[in-house]
């Protein structure tokens, strides 16, 4: 039996991995923190199946900042492979918070190999790793080779974790790599993220519920893809028969106020009338053109980005009328 261990697998991307895990006939186990407030909202449909739960899909409480009890886990598990997706991920947040976005982050990641490269068989390891690392690049689009240059303390805690992956991958030996994700949203991204508040707030506005949305820079720009397609992308990067590290973007960039325009068409509002900007919401730094060639994944995994920007952002706006509808 094919058997994985997802760090961070109540997130966005952990719950589709592990969705798409356990539909190719892995045996999944996940850590998970152990929070007063911890949200399973987005894995409920896995464990609430009693065929799925505990059956072939097991939960563990562990934490990258508690290594007793991460590495008793690795040893009971034994897991194949690793899926690290695991961290304090809101790139704004980061700068309220950046000594323990840098501790999970940067050092979780470093523990994490030590754990690894100590077990009498080594699992393989994929890294989460971000466009962030680039910051703000002078090379557009991004491939593997560019320059590290991060210009917020999260893109800097995973340049570091980045290459600890790839040292350890060259000088130990360990079948470690990085997938260097791009933006990436669905219907289960996190609310504090642009994506997911532009499509609610148009929703909750057409509902009558709100009557306005705050944003701040409208103009920023991203490479945002489909996260369904990217999970794809780090079970891909496994099944390589070497290690390598990857970019997954979509090669395109779209503007926050091309998400305004698209999440209010698909509710049939004039985004003129409720969308205003407040400076407060300006980030420190912006990273500028992070734009991303998926080729090498293109070429070596057959890896291709499926939902295009507009069907992406229309398919969570709907999402959110079906959510907030039904309360
Ligand atoms: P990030 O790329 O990981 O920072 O993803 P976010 O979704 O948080 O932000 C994407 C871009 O949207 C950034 O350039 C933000 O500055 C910009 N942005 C503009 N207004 C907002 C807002 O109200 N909330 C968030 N989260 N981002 C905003």
């Amino acid at each position: 039996m094919l058997r994985a261990l997802i760090l961070g697998i109540t997130g966005q991307d952990g719950s589709y991995l592990a969705e798409l895990l356990l539909a190719h006939g892995y045996e999944v186990h996940g850590v998970v923190r152990r929070t007063s407030t911890l949200d399973r909202s987005r894995l409920r449909h896995l464990y609430e199946d009693s065929t799925i739960y505990k059956k072939r899909l097991f939960l563990h409480y562990a934490d990258l900042d508690d290594p007793t009890t991460l590495r008793r886990v690795l040893t009971n598990v034994r897991p194949r492979e690793i899926y690290h997706l695991a961290g304090q991920s809101h790139v704004g947040m980061s700068f309220e918070i950046p000594e323990s976005t840098c501790e999970l982050t940067a050092m979780g990641t470093l523990r994490l190999l030590e754990m690894i490269r100590d077990l009498p068989e080594a699992p393989k390891l994929f890294h989460a790793s971000s466009s962030e690392i680039f910051g703000r690049p002078t090379q557009s689009p991004q491939d593997e080779q560019t320059r590290h240059a991060p210009v917020n303390p999260y893109g800097c805690a995973k340049a570091f974790a980045t290459q600890m992956v790839a040292i350890y991958r060259e000088s130990i030996g360990l079948f470690a790599c990085n997938g260097i994700m791009y933006n990436h949203e669905s219907p289960r991204r996190g609310e504090n993220f642009v994506t997911r508040k532009i499509c609610r707030a148009a929703v909750a506005i057409k509902l009558g519920r709100e009557t306005e949305l705050v944003l701040g820079d409208t103009s920023a720009q991203r490479d945002w893809g489909d996260a369904r397609d990217y999970v794809m992308g780090m079970w891909l990067t496994l099944q390589h028969h070497t290690a390598e590290d990857f970019i997954f973007a979509t090669g395109r960039l779209h503007s926050v106020q091309d998400v305004v325009e698209q999440a209010f068409k698909t509710v049939k509002l004039n985004w003129q009338d409720h969308v205003r900007t407040d400076e407060r919401l300006l980030r420190r730094t912006e990273p500028l053109r992070l734009v991303g060639n998926p080729e090498k994944a293109r070429r070596l995994l057959g890896w291709e980005p499926k939902t295009s920007f507009e069907e992406l952002i229309s398919e969570m706006t709907h999402a959110e009328l079906s959510a907030l509808s039904a309360v």
